[in-house]
């Protein structure tokens, strides 16, 4: 009896050892790294994602997490992630308000956390040490417009009424959103300091929607028709509704017709469609890999203990906290 009871515990002992040995071996002893997004459904999200896997590959064992766009569900998706035991947490927050309660959470479990693409505000990033923001700069998208329109303009071909100005619509994407400010701003101010004479002939706030803007493209071409010399569109979804706008009037259908320069922010498909059609003229690009690239040895040096840009091409801006990715121009010439 004595003697089966210790080949029982002798058994279990050995399981629990293996047990152990399989766990270690799955982990590698790789750094554990948390990812939460705010939705898998989102193009460029979407683009990061699959980076973020292949650039991790063999260098850390990740949890990703799909936020489904709701923040209820990605606060519990943190609260796991820090139960797990991660080694550090990056954010793609749904909600920028909340960002005060994920910060609070990461530093009560002395994790560090990089926020990303969703920008919270400065002061959530200075409450914690070890956290940081990685995103854009809003400025640079309107920036990138500006240089397209300088481009197409200097061909001289779409000052139809030969004044030397450039008589433009502009489709905003909500009155106080920072970023359809800061592009309404920049794409126009950009082709000012590049020589160019504009004139606003109308301003329409379309809430980034592709209907909206189509209906107020309508608009434009009725009341000004061919005054309207350029298209300057916060987004591609609204520069879509303005193309098909500008396609039931005879216009920007390729070939012989008429056409009206137009661009966007994004590429989307549609606009990367549309661009390559010669339907539209440009968009500008999130790069989701440059992105990812920085996330990757911002988080490791994280996880190293050093300070989070040491050693890697990447620098603070102004705020001393969150480092920016530049946008690209998309004009249907990239791969
Ligand atoms: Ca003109």
């Amino acid at each position: 009896m004595r003697k089966i009871i210790s080949l029982v515990i002798a058994i279990s002992m050995l399981s629990v050892i293996a047990t152990g040995c399989m766990g270690k071996n799955q982990d590698n002893n790789l750094p554990k790294i948390g990812v939460c997004l705010y939705k898998y459904d989102d193009t460029y999200i979407s683009t990061v994602r699959q980076a973020l896997e292949q650039g991790f590959k063999n260098k850390a064992t990740l949890y990703l997490n799909d936020g489904k766009g709701d923040q209820g569900t990605q606060n519990d998706q943190v609260d796991l992630l820090i139960q797990k035991n991660v080694d550090v947490l990056l954010v793609n927050i749904v909600d920028v308000g909340a960002a005060q309660t994920i910060v609070d959470k990461a530093k009560n479990a002395d994790i560090p956390i990089l926020f990303f693409n969703r920008e919270p505000d400065q002061s959530v990033i200075k409450s914690y040490d070890k956290a940081r923001f990685v995103g854009t700069n809003a400025k640079d998208a309107g920036v990138i417009q500006g240089e397209i329109i300088t481009k197409t303009w200097s061909s001289g071909e779409y000052d139809t009424n030969k004044d030397g100005v450039m008589q433009y619509v502009m489709l905003k994407g909500e009155p106080d959103n920072p970023e359809a400010v800061a592009r309404s701003e920049w794409s126009i101010k950009t082709a000012e300091e590049n020589g160019i004479k504009t004139e606003e002939l109308g301003i329409q706030v379309c809430n980034w929607d592709t209907e909206t803007a189509n209906r107020a493209m309508e608009a434009w071409l009725s009341k000004f028709g061919d005054k309207i010399e350029f298209v300057v569109s916060n987004n591609d979804s609204m520069a879509q509704g303005a193309i098909a706008a500008l396609q039931a009037s005879n216009y920007n259908k390729g070939g012989d017709s008429k056409h009206i320069p137009v661009v966007g922010v994004d590429a989307t498909d549609a606009a990367k469609d549309l661009i390559a059609k010669g339907y539209m003229t440009g968009s500008v690009l999130q790069d989701g890999q440059a992105m990812s690239n920085a996330l990757i040895a911002i988080a490791l040096n994280a996880y190293n203990k050093k300070e989070f840009i040491e050693n890697t091409e990447y620098e603070y801006d102004a705020t001393g906290i969150a480092v920016r990715i530049p946008y690209k121009p998309y004009e249907g010439t990239e791969k």
